[in-house]
């Protein structure tokens, strides 16, 4: 069968690869100039290594995961909000791994023979009609295909496409750092894996172990809008976090603005009616892109791409569509319990005032076990 993927970030690299292992005749079309994922570093959690496990994937990825004793919510100054076990969630469901992006795109992306890509091309628009679809980019026919999968990322053009009158992506109204760094002597291992938490402005502060040599940072904070640049965005969260604990300003200071990413938050307003449209699917970010905050984007898409796979196998042009109807009914339920998980979980860790304070009081009183059961849950969502 041949099947077109429209975008090469981590979801659709990972459905090309899948699908080409079928046997399908796969291109992959990619608006950018090259094949790269930029940013610092991500996790992938356990339900999404098993996905890359099912895809042939998770060889390179498994090499990362996090070695760490403690995970949890902590108060601005580093005091335990709601510690958990990690050691005892991950013997439960299996560890996260973290990881370069780059890194995971390279290992993603490696098994895919170069003439499958085609970099530099935009997809404009999708033309099904009974017998295909044909893909066109700047005003012509790049392909033509029995099925297309649409992976091009939240702000999907095809989405906007496929479902007419779909009111697209929600700010959140935060802002989110990340840097990457070599790691410092004398970290507080407890510090790692840990959030910290603000209630006096709701700012959240993230940290975890790349490999053994690099620590992976991010914040999230109310949004300045229009965002400011990474020196200024930079600037402003020092001065958000001077009272922190002092790692946080250490490492954010010790991270030069040209290794810092600045993103405002969206994501849908609402989930699409399906992510099934005859010959064609969406899968990623177009189809549930949610705040970051249970760190699952990536590992829903990784999901997607093997649910994908799975239903593909063996596909004839003729059940396309069947099959594909098939794909949606497994993914998108639980891709949209997640999405609506992570809403509530952006709230809950930004909380002022009043609110925030009986969190705090509340996430105090969880005992460990209980706390170590829900982290458990959480990675293995
Ligand atoms: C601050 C932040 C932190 C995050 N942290 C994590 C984390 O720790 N763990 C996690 O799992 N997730 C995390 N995420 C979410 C995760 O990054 C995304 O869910 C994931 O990258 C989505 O992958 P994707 O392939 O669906 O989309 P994308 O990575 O956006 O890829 C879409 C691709 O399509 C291409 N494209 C777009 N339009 C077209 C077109 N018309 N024609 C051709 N190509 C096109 C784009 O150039 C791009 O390459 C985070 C997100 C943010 C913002």
């Amino acid at each position: 069968m041949r099947i077109v993927v429209v975008g090469a970030g981590l979801g659709g690299v990972s459905a090309a690869v899948g699908l080409h292992r079928l046997g399908h005749e796969v291109t992959l079309f990619e608006r950018g100039a090259e094949l790269r994922e930029a940013g610092t570093g991500i996790v992938v959690m356990p339900n999404g290594l098993r996905a890359l496990d099912a895809l042939g994937l998770a060889d390179d990825v498994r090499g990362h995961v996090m070695l760490a004793a403690r995970a949890g919510l902590r108060d601005r100054r580093g005091r335990p909000l709601l510690v958990t076990d990690a050691v005892t969630a991950q013997q439960e469901v299996g560890a996260p791994a973290i990881i370069d992006r780059a890194d995971l795109h390279r290992a993603l992306r490696a098994p895919l023979p170069a003439g499958l890509v085609r970099t530099g091309i935009p997809v404009e628009r999708l033309e099904p009609d009974p017998t295909g679809v044909t893909v066109i980019s700047d005003g012509a026919p790049v392909a033509r295909a029995d099925a297309v999968i649409a992976a091009d990322g939240i702000g999907s053009r095809l989405r906007g496409q496929l479902v007419p009158g779909h009111p697209g992506l929600r700010r959140t109204g935060r802002m989110d750092l990340r840097g990457m760094l070599p790691r410092p002597p004398g970290v507080d291992p407890d510090l790692l894996a840990c959030q910290l938490v603000d209630r006096r402005n709701g700012a959240m502060f993230g940290l975890f172990p790349v490999g053994e040599h690099r620590l992976y940072w991010f914040t999230d904070s109310q949004l300045q809008d229009p965002p400011p640049g990474a020196d200024e965005a930079r600037r402003r969260m020092l001065a958000l976090m001077a009272d922190w604990h002092p790692l946080v300003t250490a490492l954010i200071e010790a991270t030069p603005p040209a290794d810092i990413y600045v993103d405002p938050i969206a994501c849908l307003a609402e989930p699409p009616p399906s992510y099934a449209f005859g010959r064609i699917a969406l899968l990623g970010d177009a189809a549930h892109a949610m705040p970051p905050d249970l760190g699952q984007g990536a590992s829903q898409a990784f999901e997607d791409a093997a649910a994908l796979t799975r239903h593909l196998t063996g596909a004839e042009p003729a059940d396309v569509a069947q099959r594909l109807l098939r794909y949606d009914a497994d993914r998108r339920p639980s891709a949209n319990r997640i999405m609506r998980a992570a809403s509530r979980q952006s709230r809950l860790t930004s909380r002022t005032g009043i609110a925030a304070w009986a969190r705090d009081l509340l996430l105090r009183a969880v005992p460990s076990r209980l706390a170590t059961r829900q982290l458990a849950a959480l990675w293995h969502a």
